[in-house]
């Protein structure tokens, strides 16, 4: 849905913007990475004749066998880098579906033990939407608040815990604002309750080390387009996955040890495993980078008056900028900037209608403040050029856009 403000602009033939840039930049990493050309060379092994295309399952011949191997050599790759049991992944089509599994599936398998689960209000709505779910056929769900930097206190947690209480779900990195939760200390402190404990790492994998021996989580999600690999790919951990016993969603032909049947994909699986090896090799160059691209953008935007950085600024990764520019709507700024730049609101604008980010929401972030902000997310692949044309251009837009205001 475009505003009356965004259309008028649109059709606003004779443009104020004087910086020129030669090609689209692509600030919306944390809705998806591109794929990294490693991963793409080694997806491409997988797939025709000449390459391991066969039925991983069909361990009757040399092809399913081999494709067999290399689906195996991937999850060890896998849970080697996650310091976990290769036996404990179970491939999925990705955090959604992740997230779903792991819920549900306790939901399910537990329910005669406790019927309330905790969340937050701040999760995505992979986990919101399933927890609404389950409210509907009969369990209690708390939702948590976080404070207005968007940070959870373990106090509000302990003291959302019931006897009833079968799992708590939390995400470690947000993916509107960056924030990072304490993941460490709040596994610690469920460690010896009698519920399980799951975790999105949806935004932070492959950002940060994640060391299951030594953080007691019972199911992490991971997807594998949050770190350059291809969409459509995810897995789930589950520590102990024998005796937690999760019911599955779908029913089929007992593949991943029948909590997710369904003929596994070759490619996509050794797309992800490639892609979280190179995010490994290379996590701290990344991360340098990209505090280096957010100090630019910082300092570009902040030579406007009136700009909000929205979650807590030192304890966030630095490759989300959650930002709200006074008397600027988030929809009019990413009209403005879409023929150039691609930033997006924290909302997903699927209904038509213009939904404030439930993210903010949550975090007592109101106002203009909560409809004017914008997510600008960046990684890799992303120069310090794109960076500072991108500050530039922002920059002027909302000063345009505030001098529109005020005709
Ligand atoms: C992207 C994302 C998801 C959804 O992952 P898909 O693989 O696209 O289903 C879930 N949680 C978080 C935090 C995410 O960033």
């Amino acid at each position: 849905m475009l505003s009356a403000l965004a259309r008028l602009f649109l059709k606003d033939q004779d443009k104020p913007i004087t910086t020129v840039l030669n090609t689209q930049i692509y600030l919306d990493y944390a809705a998806t990475t591109p794929l990294a050309p490693e991963a793409g060379a080694a997806m491409a092994q997988c797939l025709t004749m000449d390459g391991e295309f066969a039925n991983p399952a069909s361990l009757q011949h040399g092809f399913g066998e081999r494709a067999h191997a290399l689906v195996e050599g991937a999850r060890s790759e896998i849970a080697h880098l996650l310091n976990c049991k290769f036996s404990d992944l179970i491939f999925t089509s990705g955090a959604t579906e992740s997230n779903n599994l792991a819920i549900k599936g306790i939901a399910l398998s537990y329910q005669k033990k406790g019927n309330h689960i905790i969340t937050s209000a701040s999760e995505h709505k992979a986990v919101l939407d399933t927890c609404k779910y389950l409210e509907s056929i009969g369990f209690k769900v708390t939702y948590l608040r976080s404070d207005f930097n968007g940070c959870l206190s373990l106090d509000c947690i302990l003291d959302a815990l019931t006897d009833q209480t079968i799992l708590v779900s939390l995400m470690h990195v947000n993916n509107e604002t960056g924030v990072i939760q304490d993941i460490e200390l709040i596994a610690q402190a469920l460690k010896d309750k009698d519920l399980f404990f799951h975790v999105d790492a949806a935004q932070n994998a492959g950002k940060v080390k994640i060391d299951l021996i030594k953080t007691p989580i019972d199911l992490l999600s991971l997807s594998a387009h949050k770190f350059y690999g291809p969409k459509g790919i995810g897995c789930l951990y589950v520590r102990n996955r024998k005796q937690t016993n999760l019911t599955p969603l779908l029913h089929g032909g007992g593949q991943e040890y029948g909590l997710r049947p369904g003929t596994l994909p070759t490619h996509q699986i050794i797309g992800m495993a490639k892609a979280f090896r190179m995010a490994h090799d290379v996590m701290l160059g990344d991360y340098q980078h990209c505090l280096r691209l957010e100090q630019i953008l910082v300092d570009q935007i902040t030579q406007l008056e009136g700009i909000h950085f929205n979650g807590d600024q030192k304890l966030k990764l630095p490759n989300i900028v959650n930002v709200s520019f006074d008397q600027v709507g988030s929809d009019s700024l990413i009209i403005a900037l879409r023929d150039d730049i691609a930033i997006a609101s924290g909302s997903a604008c699927n209904t038509g209608a213009i939904e404030a980010s439930h993210v903010l929401r949550a975090m007592g972030i109101e106002g203009d403040r909560l409809y004017g902000a914008v997510r600008i997310s960046f990684g890799r692949y992303t120069t310090e050029l794109d960076i500072q044309q991108s500050g530039q251009r922002i920059c002027e837009a909302v000063t345009y856009l505030r001098h529109l205001a005020l005709e």
